[in-house]
């Protein structure tokens, strides 16, 4: 069973609202193993919905479509797949009575058009509607499952799990597959490098899938099985997840929701050792990041943001005489920002960052985007060079980055 998801509504395409439901619907459809392949769309207006019912019913067994099943007048989903399927909209009796108890319930007199609502195309099944006023369907037409559910998600929500789920496992078995995915997260590695490496397991292997995703700082690499229950699709998942561990595991840091920040967290818990920052260009990123982790209090001792020169050397105690000669973004001051900072704050680790963010500032010798990180570990301080690319943000973000990848490098071997 192939599936298809038309989200409707004009906020959706004004780009006034982000589209959860189909991120919700997608999950829940890949828990029973139905592929999804589109996913669309479309403003409050009946022709284009009919249009899109036509398109979707072509290529899709089941179409589920969310919102436009309000009592106003811009809610149309339910006009328009009546015209759609030709079939007249009919007053149901026990769901008038169910929205009518709704608002007595709530001490409220019901407004003439939610009457609407109990208007449902001939022979569509109703979800019920437990937490507003909206019910959803489902139409069989055509040997097409159309399943419609209200926009607001915590309406939808409870009507797909009571509701249309345990309806298509039922009617059509569905759930006796899974779809699982596998994030592989690495970092301080191009995505066309990584692509290189593993080119030959993206082409061959069909179940997994295989599939490279880049994001600012992180590149994830995602392993996607189809199988008949968890532990089957955990099996071929990790199979072919030692194969991408043993072509790139010095740049995989984590699985999943594992933020590299938690991973240098947990390394310095386990060892017992304290850091201290001292930031530049990224002035507190790199602190606020390894702060992020509750407990944070047991390894973090401080950070300094000295941006300008003089609180390299007041606050610091840099040489004026290093920043006069080499220049703030150097390897000697990155150095003498990390050594400093040790000893300022009495940790056993200190990390300094500095460089050109942009997008002034850069030289033909100093362009944007060079930036220096020196770690100064327990006194054997190790100095790190990189030319991010990309605007200011990306260039900070990066710097974070990399420094906390150098400092979970070195707590893996130390
Ligand atoms: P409707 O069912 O069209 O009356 O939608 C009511 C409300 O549900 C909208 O105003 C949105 O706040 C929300 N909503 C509708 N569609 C979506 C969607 N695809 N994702 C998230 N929220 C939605
Ligand atoms: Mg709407």
């Amino acid at each position: 069973m192939n599936a298809e998801i038309i989200t409707i509504g004009t906020e959706l395409l004004l780009g006034q609202i982000l589209d959860t439901n189909s991120l919700y619907l997608s999950k829940k459809l890949a828990e029973i193993g139905i592929n999804l392949y589109y996913k669309t769309s479309v403003g409050d207006n009946i022709t284009r919905i009919k249009e899109m019912l036509s398109i979707a019913a072509n290529r899709s067994d089941l179409i589920i479509v969310t919102g436009g099943l309000g009592p106003t007048v811009d809610d149309v989903t339910r006009d328009a797949v009546a015209e759609w399927t030709g079939r007249k909209l009919l007053l149901d009796n026990e769901l008038l009575h169910r929205i009518e108890q709704f608002f007595k319930n709530r001490n409220i007199k019901m407004p003439e058009n939610n009457k609407l609502q109990a208007y449902l195309p001939e022979g569509a099944l109703i979800l019920e509607n437990k937490v507003g006023t909206a019910p959803g369907f489902i139409l069989e037409h055509n040997s097409r499952i159309i399943a419609c559910v209200p926009g607001v998600p915590a309406e939808m929500k409870p009507m797909i799990e009571t509701g249309l789920i345990p309806y298509l496992i039922e009617k059509y078995g569905a759930g006796k597959f899974i779809i699982l995915s596998k994030r592989i997260k690495l970092t301080g590695i191009p995505e066309s490098l990584i692509d290189e490496k593993i080119k030959d397991i993206f082409i061959e292997s069909k179940n997994p899938t295989v599939a490279i995703l880049a994001h600012q700082t992180e590149i994830e690499i995602r392993l996607t099985a189809k199988a008949e229950n968890k532990e089957q699709a955990i099996s071929l998942i990790e199979k072919l997840k030692r194969e991408v561990y043993n072509r790139l595991s010095d740049n995989i840091f984590g699985e999943d929701d594992e933020t590299l920040e938690e991973k240098v967290a947990i390394l310095l818990k386990d060892k017992k050792l304290t850091i201290a920052t001292a930031e530049s260009c990224t002035a507190g990123l790199l602190s606020y990041r390894l702060t992020n982790i509750p407990g944070s209090s047991l390894y973090f001792l401080g950070g300094v943001n000295t941006y300008s020169n003089e609180s390299k050397i007041n606050l610091l105690g840099v040489s004026a005489e290093t920043i006069k000669r080499y220049g703030a973004v150097s390897e000697e001051c990155a150095r003498q920002m990390a050594q400093k900072c040790r000893e300022k704050f009495g940790s056993d680790i200190a990390i300094a960052i500095s460089g050109i963010a942009g997008p002034d500032g850069g030289t033909v010798e100093k362009p944007v985007g060079l930036v220096y990180i020196a770690i100064d570990f327990k006194g054997d301080i190790k100095i790190f060079k990189f030319n991010f690319g990309g605007l200011r943000d990306v260039v900070r973000a990066r710097a974070s980055q990399m420094a906390l990848f150098e400092l979970y490098k070195l707590l893996k071997t130390s």
